[in-house]
């Protein structure tokens, strides 16, 4: 048995005449993992994914895939397929030309294509469209295609750069589980870039958020939501975001320290028995819970959440509470420190 990652990035850098892409990326990624790259635009996500690709070079470091140094190796030589926001697909073929395009260039004898066309159909629900233009198709039906063309492909490494951004909220839903489902039952490794971090969280085993060309944190979805290594993934992972505190507003805690605290961790008491008074900013019913905006001096993002619909007025005040134990500490330059 080996232990050795299956996609090994060590040290990785791009730039542009001189102009940063990513930098210092060492990542290890195990086989049949879901691996999210995530990050706000700009941070070096398809960058990162490019170069995985073989579409870029790197300036430093070494890529492997499956024990292979592949660092300079053309795409063509990775043995990876990859699936793009922009579906790519041919406009007039049709869904059975396009899922088999790739096969066709590589000379695969018709009845193996065939074969592989109907599994691939089979699992992206897509049997019976095989005649069907791209035009023809929804976004949602235009998207599994591209998927089909990725499995087919029979690669054990699949690349997807922002897959469903193109497809509206309720169809993303059902893709996310597609694309998730499709992973595990090939069991295919995947590395997923999204700017989402709720597609990340909810899909991935392993997220890796990024901020201006650097790896920020690599954990689990958990890791990074209650571990957060410093406040720019405080504030990054979860929904509402972790709100921030400067540590003078609190007892105890110092000063130039900046205090973490989840919107769930946070209690709303009776006048006087608070630990801190704040004023209601707005009130937004999100169905099982209302969210309870909160302003206070030196505080960022506070909020709380109500259950069921419990609007309350704006400009009141109320004290709330919570306890040491759910406080995240971060120093001046806002890294995560002991606890
Ligand atoms: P993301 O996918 O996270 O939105 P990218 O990886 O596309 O970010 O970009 C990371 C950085 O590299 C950005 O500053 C971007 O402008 C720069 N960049 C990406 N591709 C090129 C390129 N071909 N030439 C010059 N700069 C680029
Ligand atoms: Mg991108």
């Amino acid at each position: 048995m080996t232990t050795s990652p299956f996609v090994k990035l060590d040290g990785v850098a791009k730039r542009w005449n001189g102009q940063l892409g990513v930098e210092g990326i060492t990542l290890d990624i195990p086989e049949g993992s879901f691996t999210a790259l995530l990050g706000p635009s700009g941070c070096g996500k398809s960058t990162t994914l490019r170069l995985l690709a073989g579409l870029e070079l790197p300036d430093e470091g070494k890529i492997l895939i499956d024990g292979k140094d592949v660092t300079t190796s053309a795409a063509s030589d990775r043995n990876l397929s990859m699936v793009f926001q922009s579906y790519a697909l041919f406009p007039h073929l049709s869904v059975a030309e396009n899922v088999m395009f790739g096969l066709k260039v590589r000379r695969v004898p018709k009845k193996e294509r065939l074969e592989k066309l109907h599994r691939a159909l089979e699992i992206t629900g897509l049997l019976g469209l095989e005649d069907r233009k791209p035009g023809e198709l929804s976004g949602g039906q235009r998207q599994r295609v591209a998927l089909a063309r990725a499995i087919v492909a029979g690669q054990r490494l699949c690349l997807m750069d922002e897959p469903l951004s193109n497809l509206d909220a309720k169809l993303r839903n059902a893709v996310r589980k597609d694309i998730k489902k499709l992973q595990r039952d090939l069991g295919i490794t995947v590395v997923y870039v999204t700017h989402d971090q709720t597609e990340a969280m909810s899909m991935a085993d392993t997220v890796v958020l990024m901020k201006d060309g650097h790896i920020q944190q690599v954990g689990s979805p958990e890791d990074l939501y209650s571990r957060p290594n410093n406040t720019f993934v405080a504030e990054f992972v979860g929904a509402p975001p972790m709100a921030l505190l400067q540590s003078s507003v609190l007892d105890g805690f110092g000063e130039d320290k900046t205090i973490g605290i989840r919107a769930e961790n946070i209690q709303i008491v009776s006048k006087g028995d608070g630990r801190m008074r704040c004023t209601v900013t707005e009130s937004e019913f999100l169905g099982a819970e209302t969210l309870i905006g909160l302003d206070h001096a030196g505080a960022v993002g506070l909020c709380v959440l109500k259950p069921g619909l419990s609007l309350m007025a704006e400009g009141s005040e109320i004290d709330i509470t919570f306890h040491d134990e759910n406080l995240h500490v971060f120093d001046a330059a806002g890294q995560r420190m002991a606890g």
